[in-house]
């Protein structure tokens, strides 16, 4: 068996940081990734319509973090996108997050002023001091009537449970708008890296001291790789552990079905993501990737977005229920000290890109610097 310092689980985020940090000191550094190529779910690559798509759905980069805005800058160049996201309500068309718009359209309103907006929502909402789920996240906010066209339903299809079974944090990614900014994000950066995510990872794990095993599941070869420094796993905590808590309560996961058709024409949708929160439709959203860098071609990509159970998993599901299985999981993992568990799979978080790399970040961090110390004493 080749000798390695540093063993990573997984090519996404967090595996391909903490490749780039241990390579950086020196370290050699194996990754071990079961699909056949690198970036995660952030993977792109150019389809038959020429036109830059992503395989696992849109990725959109977002972060008010000056650090990660500042390392993700070294291995691309970036051009701002502000992304946008209308959704189909009733048979209106209407920005989401809620905004002074989204509220005249749909009742007819003539709000003009923040002032307005918020009279308005203060006679809508339903205040609740703590929300205690995503039913009641919404209805504090917005209130039922908006609660029930935009969110109670796209929430059963993405989740295939209806927000008072989630919690609060899941539904509160959405803010709500007192004025006409229909941005989906407010960070301060906001962008997409040139060329796209996959050219940015492979530019992130180009090192001489960076070795990538594709087609490879870890628990196929584990036997092989005993020797190294520390692990880094980024897969489901659950498969680890080869889900010895959930023989009878099992740690859900969702998964999504991207069905892609090709359209002979110029544009499908005058958006990039449109979303559709009602029942008339079971897909939850559209994405046009055209929009994104503004591409050209004769024809488009649209791919419509499925949530299911079984499949790849993308997203923890955050309950009380999934957090009491997790624990069990932590509270094993924490005993393997030269194991570290890391990323929105591993960590069972429902984690946005810019936490992912500062989290990798910083945990490298956190690391090095306990190891300079442990050195210093013993030396
Ligand atoms: N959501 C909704 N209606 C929408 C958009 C979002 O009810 O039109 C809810 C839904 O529960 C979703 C959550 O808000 O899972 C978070 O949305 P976000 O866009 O952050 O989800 P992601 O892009 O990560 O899938």
């Amino acid at each position: 068996m080749k000798q390695v310092d540093i063993l990573i689980i997984g090519a996404g985020i967090s595996g391909s940081v903490l490749a780039e940090r241990y390579a950086s000191i020196g370290k050699k550094v194996l990754i071990i990734e079961k699909r056949n190529h690198i970036a995660g779910n952030c993977y792109d690559y150019i389809d038959e319509n020429n036109i830059l798509v992503s395989k696992y759905g849109a990725h959109l980069f977002h972060t008010n973090e000056e650090s990660v805005w500042n390392y993700v800058n070294q291995f691309s160049d970036w051009y701002p996108w502000e992304h946008k996201v209308i959704a189909r309500v009733d048979d209106k068309t209407v920005p989401i997050p809620v905004n002074i718009t989204t509220v005249n359209r749909l009742f007819g309103t003539d709000i003009n002023s923040e002032q307005q907006m918020i009279s308005w929502l203060e006679e809508n909402r339903t205040p609740i001091e703590k929300p205690a789920n995503g039913e009641e996240a919404v209805l504090n906010r917005v209130g039922s009537v908006l609660y029930e066209k935009m969110f109670k339903h796209y929430t059963k299809k993405q989740w295939d449970k209806y927000p008072a079974e989630l919690d609060a944090s899941v539904l509160d990614r959405i803010p709500v708008r007192y004025n006409y900014d229909d941005r989906y994000f407010s960070d301060t950066y906001q962008a997409l890296p040139q060329g796209g995510y996959t050219q940015l990872f492979e530019n992130i794990v180009k090192h001489p001291n960076i070795e990538i095993l594709l087609d490879t599941d870890y628990f196929d070869v584990k036997e092989q790789y005993t020797g190294y420094e520390k692990l880094f796993y980024t897969g489901p905590v659950d498969r680890f552990f080869d889900f010895k808590h959930s023989l009878t309560e099992k740690l859900e996961y969702r998964s999504i079905n991207f069905v892609s058709e090709t359209i002979n024409t110029e544009f499908f949708q005058e958006n990039s993501v449109v979303n559709y929160p009602g029942t008339e439709v079971e897909f939850t959203r559209i994405i046009e990737y055209k929009h994104f860098g503004n591409q050209k071609s004769e024809k488009t990509t649209v791919v419509r977005e499925y949530t299911v159970d079984e499949g790849e998993p993308y997203y923890p599901v955050p309950n009380p229920r999934n957090a009491e299985i997790y624990k069990k999981y932590k509270d094993e993992a924490e005993k393997l000290l030269d194991v570290h568990f890391v990323g929105r799979l591993a960590n069972y978080k429902y984690f946005n890109m810019d936490q992912a790399f500062k989290n990798a970040l910083d945990l490298f961090d956190t690391l090095e610097k306990k190891d300079k110390i442990t050195y210093k004493t013993a030396g």
